[in-house]
């Protein structure tokens, strides 16, 4: 079996509504599939956290020494390719870029196999997760409270039991919009802050020490992703649990803030993390220093099947631990082609997600869809 094309493929879509996190703002959605096409006519399926043009040129750069390789292969590829691009990469584009061509490898596998990459992976611990709604992003001329209220109530509406609200803008007005939402869904729903790395240090603590009265699962990307020590000091300086790790690509990056135990929570991407064959590491190396895994999930049906997958075989930590966790992120923001990429939509119900159990990553892309939401220029 040899791989005979890799191909990437550019949905974009312009937003009737944009809006923005504290780091970033967002006008159109553009995300990076990758095809890989084997010469017995097996296709796998992959997607790249982050910018989708820039991830596409490096797949299309990995692209000319993946040709002729037995796709079955996945952790002599990943290492021929991560060694290729070593000595200028390590992290960021050249790792969520590696992460896409991964995903397709095993979802391959599978298929040739005929079983579930989960299967693949060792076994289903689950068939289910219960998923969070991540949502109220800040939107020009619009009260931001009332805006942000009225959206996490649709969630609570929609049977999610959690939900995750953007910080990280202003300290006084974002305590605002805390202490709405948490009025808007009542003391039962979980709550959870992402301030994408909107805050410094001092910031971040007086945020945590105020919040923790509205009572946060945990507080997300408080202070950037490359001051580790800043973590450990915001982790230790105010009550709520510190989460990140969806900017932290492949083991090197997540080594630091595991061993230092400077966040509580890490969050890594499988499609920015290395994939199915890195972030196997990545929940064992958490395993050792006693941080709960919770996965990041930004992108098309075909990064949640990917995230589903590996959901489904992550050992519960405790070995007894509740079944149902950990709990799936679910982007709740603009976005037409997350579902339409597939034929059967990874949907929730009553913010509960069944985990595919067909083969490879179980779902089947509608092409019709792609064409419709490819960039034309690709
Ligand atoms: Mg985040």
């Amino acid at each position: 079996m040899k791989v005979t094309a890799v191909k990437t493929h550019i949905l974009d879509h312009e937003l009737e509504t944009a809006f923005e996190s504290a780091s970033m703002s967002f006008i159109r959605r553009q995300h990076c599939l990758v095809e890989v096409i084997c010469d017995d006519g097996t296709i796998g399926w992959g997607e790249c956290l982050g910018p989708a043009k820039a991830n596409a040129e490096v797949v299309n750069t990995y692209a000319q020494w993946l040709l002729g390789q037995d796709p079955l292969e996945t952790e002599k590829i990943w290492l021929a390719l991560y060694n290729r691009l070593r000595d200028q990469g390590q992290r960021g584009l050249t790792m969520t870029a590696l992460s896409g061509i991964d995903i397709a490898l095993w979802d391959i596998k599978g298929k040739h196999f005929g079983v579930s990459i989960s299967t693949l992976l060792g076994g289903r611990f689950r068939d289910a997760v219960r998923a969070y709604a991540t949502g109220s992003f800040r939107r020009e001329g619009v009260d931001r409270i009332s805006d942000v209220a009225a959206e996490v109530a649709r969630y609570r509406e929609e049977g999610f039991h959690a939900v995750k609200i953007k910080i990280g803008f202003d300290v006084e007005e974002d305590l605002q919009v805390i202490e709405a939402v948490r009025e808007a869904i009542g003391p039962e729903l979980r709550l959870m802050i992402d301030a994408n790395h909107g805050y410094d240090y001092l910031e971040a603590i007086e945020v945590g020490r105020r919040a923790a009265a509205f009572g946060v699962d945990w507080f997300e990307e408080p202070v950037l992703p490359e001051q580790i020590g800043t973590y450990e000091a915001v982790r230790v300086g105010q009550p709520i649990p510190v989460a990140s790790g969806e900017n932290w690509h492949g083991r090197y990056a997540m080594h630091e803030p595991l061993s230092r135990r400077a966040i509580d929570i890490v969050q890594p991407d499988i499609c920015g993390v290395g994939g199915f064959s890195e972030i196997r590491r990545v929940v064992d190396m958490a395993a050792l220093h006693g941080v709960r895994l919770v996965p990041h999930v930004w992108g098309t049906a075909v990064c949640l099947a990917a995230s589903l997958q590996f959901m489904a075989a992550l050992p519960p930590n405790p070995p007894r631990g509740r079944p149902i966790e950990p709990i799936m992120e679910f982007d709740r923001t603009e976005n037409p082609f997350r579902q339409a990429v597939v034929k059967t939509p990874l949907e929730h119900h009553q913010g509960v997600v069944t985990i595919p159990n067909g083969p490879g990553l179980g779902i089947e892309i509608d092409r019709e869809a792609l064409a419709r939401y490819c960039m034309k220029e690709i």
